[in-house]
């Protein structure tokens, strides 16, 4: 039997999921994640950024809410429904969307005794509560691109991603992987500049025959043009990294929070950037023929 005081700290670290800055925790951390937190300044007033990032519900796009104010439920310490005996108590959070005044608030647990100073500088926090909730739709580009079975599972990942199920997650993510890898491929094919089409052609092909997504995009990933290559980024890259890794080599929920992220962002980019592209190329074909007749009547 371990002692009870070891087994204490072993939780507590356990309960530590991971670290973030003050506008990480508000914008992306998951409900019911116990997390270290770098505050802006030790006071309850201002430990949060004046300003934050999020999806608004009434807008339906990412936008920049304001803080408004806060509240304590309690102002007394918290001690029997947790098991964090030392909290100042809930306090809430209220900010607005500065388009069009939605409200969100965020309900926080700090890991500190004190009413108006936070104990430390970097105190354990919980987001207990956030209303509205984060959006499980997905975004335009993957509604678009994606069938529903598709957008489902997206959907699905995301509700894994909020609530700390990085192992949930990352299999949802994968298996989109799985489902659209062959026709991403063939779509990829049109945006590949001439000159390297050929090559790419046969790579997807020789794709084509292999069983496994990893596999697959093992083939491809070199060859990815550099339109769809940002800086030294490689998305196929980052993705096959991912799916080489993750639930095989035994991942935490922890871990896989970061490799489902990544999966999902690889993802999105690609399916977006491949979109874009593609409607580009067509609106200028569609001109060109446009201009020709037009010039072709001139004569
Ligand atoms: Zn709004």
């Amino acid at each position: 039997m371990m002692e009870p005081d070891k087994q204490g700290e072993k939780l507590k670290k356990l309960e530590i999921a991971y670290e973030a800055t003050a506008r990480e925790f508000l914008e992306t951390a998951p409900l019911y994640k116990r997390i270290a937190i770098n505050l802006l300044q030790q006071t309850v007033a201002r430990c949060f950024p004046s300003g934050i990032s999020k999806n608004c519900y009434q807008c339906k796009e990412i936008r920049t809410f304001s803080l408004k104010g806060y509240r304590h439920f309690f102002r007394e310490r918290l001690d029997v429904t947790t098991k964090i005996v030392d909290a100042l108590g809930p306090v809430g959070y209220y900010f607005e969307c500065g388009i069009c005044t939605t409200q969100l608030v965020f309900t926080i647990l700090f890991d500190s005794e004190d009413i108006e100073k936070i104990a430390a500088k970097r105190p354990l926090a919980t987001k207990i509560g956030q209303f509205p909730k984060d959006s499980i739709l997905p975004p335009k580009s993957i509604r678009d691109n994606l069938n529903t079975s598709g957008q489902r599972l997206w959907s699905q990942g995301l509700i894994c991603e909020k609530n700390g199920l990085g192992i949930g997650a990352f299999a949802y993510y994968r298996q989109i992987v799985e489902d659209e890898i062959d026709r991403l491929l063939d779509k990829i094919v049109a945006v590949v500049p001439e000159g390297d089409r050929e090559t790419f052609k046969e790579k997807v092909s020789e794709a084509h025959r292999a069983n496994r997504a990893s596999e697959k995009i093992d083939i491809v990933k070199d060859f990815l043009p550099s339109s769809l290559r940002p800086g030294s980024y490689n998305p196929f890259a980052s993705i096959y990294g991912a799916l080489s890794g993750g639930i095989h080599s035994g991942g935490t929920d922890e871990v896989c929070l970061g490799l489902a992220a990544t999966v999902r962002d690889s993802l999105e980019y690609i399916i977006d950037q491949v979109r874009q592209q593609t409607d580009l190329a067509d609106k200028f074909v569609k001109h060109s023929h446009i201009l020709l007749g037009n010039s072709k009547k001139d004569k």
